[in-house]
């Protein structure tokens, strides 16, 4: 039975129309981790150069700000801008509950109260859909009580190539325990640019092996002959950072930070500061104002509004943002990032730097190919993810189909 209909697709589907298979589609997303807009330009990976061919592609895309890993995957599976959505950095506090969000504290990081939204996932379920996630920030907590039907505890030791093993397997369940949504996520692209930076050949050798992954891939999908669009999409850029010594601003030897604040929350560039006795603002601003180089200082009501990141309960009142390649935060960033000696790093202004953009390529029976598309902002993913499966969008959301629509074939 499960033959029959799959070959009733593979000879169907480059006949019809989204719009007549808008109740069967699938979508696979993968995100390959600070991978920066120009690496395939730069490196020329072998699979991604033919799919871009073979399908669209965005000149780049605009990470929220800050061109963090966290904020951006969340927007992308929620359509939203970080003061939207809530997850407003990988560290941040929250004055109103009065606790620290840490990304990589597992008991905080899986509550689900710091995440708004309706992930993708749950809106396909909600819909009457199955979804799986082989990780993405928020995949493994029930957010509004949900989890995605299928799902996996992050651990970053489990092999690039069981997941997509485990994707290949899923789509080859039976109808109706199949996923029409799966999300992937890969590191090895943002750990070599942290390590040795962008211009490294250890990223060359991490963006080609990528490459290699998202080759035996759609290869695979190939074979599974569903009507499947494929979807590679990256959270950030990177930058060069060298070296760290003479990069490296100690906010903490410009400013009395330390006894004024509720600790600072720091992710090498850019810092949030909370203050216990707000009349202590003012100083600790005209201080840091009156070195302002390679950073810009700005109290919370002068965040730039196109940032979307003004969040009265979570933003801090005051915010120090690093122009690269610089790195700032306190005497203890300072001990740590000595040692770790950073090669590259993101967060900076992604309006304004266009090594924080990011990547977005779109393949399958829908879509044009060798269709190029203009910079866009990230928010856009979500609509167009949620238009391929005939999903009704939330009204509430900040991307627009009209953004991404016309990579679809008609
Ligand atoms: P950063 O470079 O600080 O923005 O964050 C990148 C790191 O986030 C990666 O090295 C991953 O290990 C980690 N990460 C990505 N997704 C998840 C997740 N779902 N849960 C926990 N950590 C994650
Ligand atoms: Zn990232
Ligand atoms: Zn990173």
């Amino acid at each position: 039975m499960r033959d029959k209909f799959i070959w009733f697709w593979a000879f169907l589907m480059p006949f019809m129309s989204l719009a007549q298979t808008k109740q069967n589609n699938y979508v696979v997303m993968v995100s390959l981790d600070g991978f920066r807009h120009d690496y395939v330009k730069k490196f020329n990976p072998p699979h991604l150069s033919k799919l871009i061919k073979e399908g669209a592609s965005a000149q780049s895309v605009i990470p929220v700000y800050p061109s963090k890993t966290f904020p951006n995957h969340y927007s992308i599976v929620t359509g939203m801008y970080a003061n939207k959505h809530g997850l407003i950095d990988n560290p941040f506090y929250d004055t109103e509950i009065e606790a620290v969000y840490s990304s990589s504290n597992r008991e905080v990081s899986l509550d689900p109260k710091w995440y708004g939204g309706t992930p993708l996932w749950q809106l396909a379920q909600g819909q009457g859909l199955k979804t799986a996630s082989f990780f993405w920030v928020g995949s493994e907590l029930p957010i509004k009580g949900q989890y995605p039907t299928y799902h996996k505890k992050y651990d970053p030791a489990i092999p690039n190539q069981e997941r997509i093993d485990q994707t290949v397997a899923w789509l080859s369940l039976p109808e109706a325990e199949r996923p029409r949504l799966i999300t992937l996520y890969f590191s090895l692209v943002d750990d070599a640019g942290h390590r040795y930076g962008p211009d490294s050949p250890e990223v060359k050798q991490a963006v080609l092996q990528a490459d290699s992954l998202v080759g035996k891939l759609q290869n695979a999908l190939k074979n599974i002959a569903l009507p499947i669009t494929l979807l590679i999409v990256s959270d950030h850029g990177m930058e060069q950072i060298n070296p760290v010594q003479e990069y490296f601003v100690n906010l903490e030897k410009i400013a009395d930070l330390r006894d004024t604040t509720i600790n600072f929350f720091s992710n090498a560039v850019h810092t949030q500061f909370y203050f216990k006795d707000k009349t202590k603002i003012d100083k600790a601003y005209q201080d840091l104002k009156k070195n302002e180089k390679n950073y810009t200082v700005f109290l919370r009501k002068d965040i730039p509004k196109h940032w979307h990141y003004n969040l009265p309960t979570r933003t801090g009142d005051m915010l120090v943002v690093a122009k690269p390649p610089y790195l700032i935060g306190g005497n203890h960033a300072e001990k740590k990032m000595y040692k770790e000696q950073t090669r590259g790093q993101h967060g900076y202004d992604p309006y304004t730097y266009k090594n924080m953009h990011a990547i977005f390529y779109a393949w399958g029976a829908h879509i044009k190919p060798n269709f190029a598309l203009p910079t866009f902002e990230i928010v856009h993913i979500y609509p167009l993810v949620a238009h391929l499966l005939g999903l009704d969008i939330p009204k509430d959301i900040d991307g627009k189909l009209k953004v991404l629509k016309k990579i679809l074939k008609k």
